[in-house]
């Protein structure tokens, strides 16, 4: 089982590059039982779609739409 210093570094790596998928496994396995990695995870994608919306509107708003949000 990950740590959770492992998994938020994979979480945060994980926006920037893909993952391979024994990561990703690892990953989820971790935030089934991990409520602290899942309210980190849950911040560095709100923190994500807000500097993608603020990106898009700076641009004049064209990347609003260019991923749904799983929250919305
Ligand atoms: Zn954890």
């Amino acid at each position: 089982m990950m740590t959770c210093k492992e998994v938020t570094r994979l979480i945060s790596e994980g926006q920037d590059r893909k993952l391979t998928v024994a990561e990703r496994v690892g990953l989820e396995m971790h935030l089934l039982i991990c409520d602290g990695c899942t309210n980190f995870r849950r911040q560095m994608d709100f923190l994500r779609a807000a500097c993608r919306r603020y990106v898009g509107t700076v641009k004049g708003g064209a990347g609003r739409s260019d991923r749904p949000d799983r929250d919305a």
